[in-house]
């Protein structure tokens, strides 16, 4: 039974690190919506030059066009055996298309992490990011050396040897702000998936070794619950 999972949590909660290594265990694609924005626009297929077009113009990617883009994604060999999406979707008319293109395919998971915004303020507005590459201080590089570690001023990144700055953006005032936005947009998408079967909630204020724990557990009982009820 292939894994297609959906990661829903805000910044700071930790997504990045646990899906990061969800994907190594299971062997699957991570897939976010930047690199597939990316990738559709270097390989110049068809939707990839609406993209172009549309960003060109200083717009956002409209719902029609991420939509088709995450479906050819979907559609590649090595998404057959599963998936973990970030940053998709992000609104419910996205998330009423996702679940068309899974039509016939095994269900989605979708987990959230779930942090209280004192614990998430507390680690944004500490949180290093590296000057050269830009990279933030607790995503682990492949391997994993310091999982989770928010890092401190003057320590070198763990991907290219730059220097560890504090993040100018991550303020209080920006903090709560995007946290804010983030609730705003988040809530119709948790509410749309919440009373499925397959949706689970994780504590996110434990060490990362615990959430990864939390989150291999509820994956896997959400995935004997739909096996369970298909019988
Ligand atoms: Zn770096």
């Amino acid at each position: 039974m292939a894994l297609n999972l959906i990661m829903l949590g805000p910044p700071g909660a930790g997504k990045g690190t646990q899906a990061e290594r969800l994907a190594r265990e299971h062997r699957i694609p991570k897939i976010s919506t930047g690199d597939m924005l990316r990738a559709a626009v270097q390989d110049g297929t068809e939707i990839g030059r609406r993209a172009q077009a549309i960003m060109d113009r200083g717009e956002l990617v409209s719902d029609d066009v991420m939509i088709g883009i995450v479906s050819d994604r979907l559609a590649r060999p090595d998404a057959a055996c599963g998936f973990i999406l970030d940053g998709f979707p992000r609104t419910v008319a996205q998330a009423t298309a996702l679940d068309a293109i899974m039509d016939g395919r095994d269900p989605l998971i979708v987990v959230e992490i779930v942090v209280p915004e004192p614990e998430l303020v507390r680690r944004l507005s500490t949180r290093m990011i590296c000057e050269s590459c830009g990279r933030t201080a607790d995503i682990p590089p492949r391997g994993g050396i310091r999982p989770g570690d928010p890092g401190q001023a003057g320590d070198r990144c763990a991907f290219c040897g730059g220097k560890l700055v504090q993040r100018t953006d991550d303020s209080d005032v920006v903090v709560r702000e995007r946290l804010r936005v983030y609730r705003m947009n988040t809530k119709p998408l948790v509410d749309f998936y919440r009373n499925r079967e397959t949706f689970r909630s994780v504590n996110g204020a434990q060490a990362p070794d615990q959430v990864a724990a939390e989150l291999a557990a509820e994956i896997a009982a959400a995935r004997n619950a739909r096996v369970g009820g298909r019988l």
